[in-house]
């Protein structure tokens, strides 16, 4: 069998966005019934559940926003009574006050559903090993992973995050088929191996399916030569339901489990829906979920959609790479900076490790960005000649991508701080003191 779920996921288009016509359409008599919140957010447009007969209809409603959810907590936005709920996630607050995923047992069902076939999709197969390195507790990454893992029958090492030396010996010893985690703590245990002379590439491990946060393909390519494994990744928000969202197949094409959640590109500024193709803002309608299903929710990450006829056979519509959320960017001097296209750039040069951090800070009026990263052993060696000649490289390179000047520092060995979780690569230097 090719896919977990063959129906769905090879959609003729048409079939499909029938099916999301009808399960919007339910979704929102559902909301309207059952949420206040957005009962008062329909009714201010003038809007009846009824006006929403197909996903056409859906530029009409209400946008959600991270404050709504904020302003609502714990439950305010929940469309089921306590009593009716399996389950309660929270966000990793990476920005702020946790939020708040419930789920009822069928959005449970459907979360292992979604992660079923991502896993699929990374080529686990029921027979293998899979080890869970994402934190396992509130945050929905590792219990995202394991509910999808349970689905498909797999033997599972939940680990959890943390204690890197005895990941790698799980690893080993059991004997694992597939990884699971951020990209930055797959950066981290394959560092450390190297550090304690094991060769990972040695393991029999094969895939690794990692997400979570923002990563580029050069970090990728990265982790697949140093791990020996081919890499792919899954995509969610604990808003959505947490990872599943949308997972990558053999061709590195993220799919979207469009027949769960709805997705949208929107201009952030004009709020306007955008073309396939062009870049901005996730909006997701969760479309089947009962505990707490969103409406037009703007995740603010930055990607855009494509509608492509992907060699793996699945029509389902696939995302880019997210460029960044854009609590993440930095504007300089009017240049919006995300980390990711300086990530790129680091590992395209060969000679810097992918450990940095963007410093910003306030010089009279302007803002400035600076980058500090660390290099490899031989550019160490090469002495301060050798670590301003490659720190002049990649102001250039970083130059000719985003047309500012960003000074680079390279610092000490292990002088950043390395991640279990998820990576925090902006120090934002005018909100301290
Ligand atoms: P928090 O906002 O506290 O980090 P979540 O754990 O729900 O809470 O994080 C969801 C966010 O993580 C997404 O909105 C996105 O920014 C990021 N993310 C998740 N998976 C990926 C991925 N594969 N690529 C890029 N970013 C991702
Ligand atoms: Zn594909």
């Amino acid at each position: 069998m090719k896919f977990w779920n063959e129906k769905f996921e090879t959609m003729p288009r048409a079939e499909m966005v029938k099916y999301q016509n009808w399960k919007l359409a339910e979704t929102v008599r559902w909301v309207y019934e059952k949420v206040p919140f957005y009962r008062n957010a329909l009714d201010a447009k003038g809007l009846k559940p009824e006006d929403i007969k197909s996903v056409e209809d859906i530029k009409h409603l209400p946008f959600t926003v991270k404050t709504d959810l904020r302003d609502n907590y714990p439950f305010g936005l929940c469309a089921v009574p306590m009593k009716d709920l399996a389950r309660v996630h929270a966000s990793s607050g990476t920005t702020g006050k946790p939020i708040t995923g419930p789920y009822t047992k069928e959005d449970e069902s459907q979360w292992g559903e979604c992660m079923a076939r991502a896993l699929w999709a990374a080529s686990v197969r029921p027979d293998d090993v899979v080890q869970i390195s994402y934190g396992m507790g509130l945050f929905t990454g590792g219990l995202g992973f394991l509910i999808g893992a349970q689905t498909l029958g797999c033997c599972i090492v939940p680990s959890g995050s943390g204690m890197t030396e005895r990941q790698l010996l799980l690893m080993q010893d059991f004997k694992v088929d597939a990884l699971f985690c951020t990209p930055t703590y797959a950066l981290t245990i394959v560092e450390r191996a190297e550090q304690l002379g094991i060769d990972m590439k040695s393991f029999p491990l094969r895939a690794g399916c990692f997400g979570a946060e923002p990563w580029t393909v050069e970090m990728r390519e990265d982790i697949e030569r140093r791990m020996g494994i081919k890499a792919y990744e899954a995509y969610g928000l604990t808003e959505m339901m947490g990872p599943g969202v949308g997972f990558s197949c053999e061709h590195y094409n993220i799919h979207i489990n469009e027949d769960h959640i709805y997705p949208e590109i929107i201009n952030p500024d004009t709020l306007e829906p955008l073309p396939y193709g062009e870049k901005g803002e996730l909006v997701f309608t969760a479309i089947q979920r009962r505990a707490m299903p969103l409406l037009r929710y703007r995740t603010r990450d930055i990607t855009s959609l494509r509608e492509v006829e992907c060699g793996c056979g699945r029509k389902l519509v696939v995302m880019d790479k997210i460029l960044g959320r854009s609590d993440d960017m930095v504007i300089i001097s009017g240049v919006n900076v995300f980390p990711s296209q300086i990530e790129s750039q680091i590992l395209e040069i060969g000679s810097l490790e992918p450990q940095y951090l963007l410093r910003v800070s306030k010089k009279g009026y302007l803002d400035r960005l600076a980058v500090e990263v660390e290099a490899k052993p031989d550019v160490y060696a090469g002495g301060a000649e050798s670590m301003a000649r490659v720190a002049k490289k990649l102001e250039s390179r970083i130059h000719n991508v985003i047309g500012i000047t960003v000074p680079v520092t390279i610092v000490p060995s292990g002088t950043i701080a390395r991640s279990e979780g998820k990576a925090k690569r902006v120090i934002d230097e005018r909100k301290l003191g």
